[in-house]
């Protein structure tokens, strides 16, 4: 038995050791990433659900690793947001957002991109006076970012968190809650912040035309943001027959692999001459 507990700790052990070497690597090589134009900025288009003409898009971070490949973001975020290396990547983010968005405004398009925030973001009380001298920097308005938030992130410090996104909305930027319905705010908490829409998580929208119990969730979210002055946003919509059913409960926005996968950021105007014909 004593035999057997050794090699248990042994094996238990090794791949502990092969763990944090490869995490310790890996946080190595995201901060050259950031300085060494590793990142991209890819674009998932959004649209009016009813009229489907192009609201503008979200901002979905990519890392192309040197011997990884291409890496999405659920392979490296969280470790960016455990060691703090998310602040800069949400600042790098933020200032290609504005390259993006300045480049279409001068060739006539105006789109507006959608940045995730997270809840370090949301802690920093210079965020708002970061993002106006950026704003400033590429001579543009506010309705050329909006900012999206999940409720966890929010609720990590919620005081502070509202604090944050008082001076966000203050500026006039749009605010989102993401990944709505998967959190555990609450809803008297929300109520109270100065955002403009809740995004329905993908997970209730993309079966909701074969799932009733989904279905009806999603029907209760719509009904409920409309109630308290939300705009709705729905992710993850696969078929024509999901956009086609979002329409007739009333949601505003959508996105999904239907309407177009998130792309490369020069695709985009591409995307959208094919999809608005
Ligand atoms: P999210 O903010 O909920 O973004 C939507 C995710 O759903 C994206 O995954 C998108 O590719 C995926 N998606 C969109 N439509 C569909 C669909 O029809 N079907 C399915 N199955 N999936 C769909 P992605 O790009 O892998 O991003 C994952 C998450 O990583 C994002 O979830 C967001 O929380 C986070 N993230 C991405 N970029 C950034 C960033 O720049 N900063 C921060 N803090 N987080 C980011
Ligand atoms: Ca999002
Ligand atoms: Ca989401
Ligand atoms: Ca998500």
């Amino acid at each position: 038995a004593a035999k057997a507990k050794q090699a248990t700790w042994i094996v238990y052990n090794t791949a502990l050791e092969l763990d944090q070497s490869d995490t310790l690597v890996l946080i190595a090589d995201l901060k050259q990433a950031i300085q060494q134009n590793q990142l991209l900025l890819y674009i998932q288009p959004k649209i009016d659900v009813t009229t489907r003409k192009t609201r503008g898009g979200e901002a979905l971070i990519r890392w192309v690793h040197p011997e990884k490949g291409m890496l999405l973001p659920d392979q490296f975020i969280p470790l960016a947001e455990q060691t703090g290396l998310i602040s800069e990547i949400t600042d790098w983010m933020l200032r290609r957002a504005c390259e993006v968005v300045a480049d279409y405004r001068r060739q006539g398009l105006r789109i507006n991109l959608a940045v995730n925030l997270s809840a370090r973001d949301l802690n920093n009380m210079a965020l708002p006076d970061q993002i106006v001298a950026l704003l400033t920097e590429y001579a543009l308005d506010t309705t050329a970012l909006s900012l999206e938030m999940t409720e966890d992130s929010l609720m990590q410090a919620p005081e502070r968190a509202a604090a944050v996104i008082g001076k966000l909305a203050a500026l006039g930027l749009p605010l989102a809650i993401d990944d709505f319905g998967t959190g555990y705010s609450s809803l008297a908490y929300l109520k109270q912040l100065p955002v403009q829409a809740l995004k329905i998580d993908r997970s209730f929208v993309m079966f909701m035309d074969k799932n009733a119990d989904h279905a009806s969730i999603v029907k209760a979210t719509i009904d409920l943001a409309h109630h308290l002055g939300l705009n709705v946003v729905a992710e993850g919509i696969e078929s024509e027959e999901v956009l086609a059913r979002l329409a007739r409960l009333g949601c505003d926005e959508g996105q999904g692999y239907f309407i177009g996968k998130p792309m490369p950021e020069k695709d985009f105007s591409i995307w959208l001459e094919r999809w608005e014909g």
